[in-house]
């Protein structure tokens, strides 16, 4: 008994010390990929820089109507803030004439002044790389399917109603950059009502997304009304936000908002970090203001190059949304926008971070990885192959560690039996 104990004992933590193995390498990276809490004193610093050059006190950087009002579209204010070369400069303001740009202070505060390769300023920053041709306005075609205005349907049970085109910081990656024009736009409120009587019209519509731009642009009041319109739709299930404020304009996320959101359920929000800096102090209490209003969050992270192509960065970005209950739910493919197309990755990097992911690490830190089909086509998921091979009786797999096995594959005879008596009894 005694030496079959020492053994299994023995044998459990030479297991535990391979398995530590396995992520000696994450162990090591973890610490060099800093996170903006963990960047909480420069972070700090940054934003005193920033109040003192815009003249602002204290108390408007909790107010996002200051931010909103204060957003850095000049490239004259950008440079005092960052420190950039007459070239970039030239370049930021020769891509501004055709690309809009524009940055919250909020944000800005994350991107390091001193660094070109910062992942904040590759998505907030433009650079003569968007001034290519290559790529499609509009790949996805939603210009092609959107049964009303502002809406685009590409499934079967739910559909996008798009309320504003107006963010607090337009992303270097937007795959609707096509919709970003020069001004400021909300949604007409005749385009709003249309798409509710189109969802009334459809029961099978039973999930609807409230997206943009981005969706808390709008006022509580608007969202309100749109919400309580949705709500005396029966067929009208859930409901779901996109937003990316908790990642560029936190202080959107006002207590009052909430209060009013709570009145909406069942209702989930969307958002979209890509970087670990991303993840601060203030996302974190905006994270939980929602939460604590009953809310599901979950992240929609765009694979970048040069932001977050790489197995370590991914799954840092993923643990810090879980420490701030944000549930990792994709990880898109970057579509082939054209102005964005320097962003783009390969395939193989995207599968090999999914890799890197399952079995490493929790599964509630594992999104699914999706490529945009071209044409509206939808979400297709992308997966490393397990399932190496079958035949009639078995299957043959592959488990994270890449240990192959031969998995029997046969049925249970429960319910293919007549007598109820031979089915309770085990195959021979
Ligand atoms: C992404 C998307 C949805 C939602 O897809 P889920 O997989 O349910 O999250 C719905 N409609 C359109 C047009 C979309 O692009």
């Amino acid at each position: 008994m005694e030496a079959g104990f020492n053994r299994n004992r023995e044998e459990s933590l030479r297991r535990a010390r391979e398995l530590r193995e396995r992520i000696a390498d994450y162990l090591e990276a973890r610490t060099r990929i800093r996170s903006g809490r963990e960047l909480r004193d420069q972070l700090q610093q940054r934003r005193d820089r920033i109040l003192r050059l815009l003249g602002g006190r204290e108390e408007d950087w909790k107010d996002w109507h200051w931010h909103m009002r204060n957003r850095i579209s000049d490239v004259s204010v950008l440079r005092r803030i960052l420190n950039l070369s007459d070239q970039d400069a030239e370049s930021i303001a020769r891509v501004g004439k055709t690309h809009r740009w524009s940055i919250s202070p909020y944000y800005a505060s994350l991107i390091d002044p001193e660094n070109r390769k910062d992942p904040v300023y590759l998505q907030a920053v433009p650079t003569h790389h968007e001034l290519s041709g290559e790529g499609d306005p509009d790949p996805m075609s939603e210009e092609t399917t959107s049964p009303t205005a502002s809406t685009t349907r590409r499934y079967p049970d739910r559909m996008i109603i798009k309320v504003t085109n107006q963010c607090p910081m337009y992303c270097r990656h937007c795959q609707r950059r096509r919709a970003i024009g020069e001004v400021d736009r909300s949604t007409p409120k005749e385009h709003l009502v249309r798409a509710i009587s189109y969802i009334r019209e459809n029961p099978e519509i039973r999930d609807v997304l409230i997206t943009g731009g981005d969706a808390l642009m709008l006022s509580d009041s608007a969202l309100d009304w749109l919400l309580t319109e949705l709500d005396k739709i029966p067929h009208v299930e859930i409901k779901r936000l996109g937003t990316r404020t908790l990642a560029t304009l936190p202080q959107r996320i006002t207590e009052s908002l909430c209060e009013m959101l709570e009145r909406h359920h069942p209702l989930y929000v969307n958002t979209q970090f890509n970087s670990p800096i991303e993840v601060t102090d203030e996302a974190a209490e905006a994270a939980d203001r929602l939460s604590r209003a009953g809310i599901p969050l979950g992240n929609q992270a765009v694979l970048l190059q040069g932001v977050n192509n790489d197995e370590h960065i991914m799954k840092k970005l993923n643990h810090e949304l879980l420490k701030i209950r944000i549930r990792p739910y994709y990880l898109f493919h970057p579509k082939c926008v054209r102005g964005t197309v320097h962003f783009r990755c390969r395939v193989e990097e995207g599968l090999h971070i999914m890799e890197k992911l399952r079995g490493y690490t929790s599964g509630l830190a594992v999104p699914t990885y999706i490529i945009n089909a071209p044409g509206g086509l939808g979400k297709t998921p992308m997966l490393p192959e397990y399932l190496l091979s079958w035949d009639a009786e078995s299957i043959t797999i592959r488990t994270w560690e890449n240990k192959v096995i031969k998995y029997p594959n046969y049925r249970g005879r429960l319910h293919t039996e007549s007598a109820a008596s031979e089915s309770a009894r085990p195959t021979a």
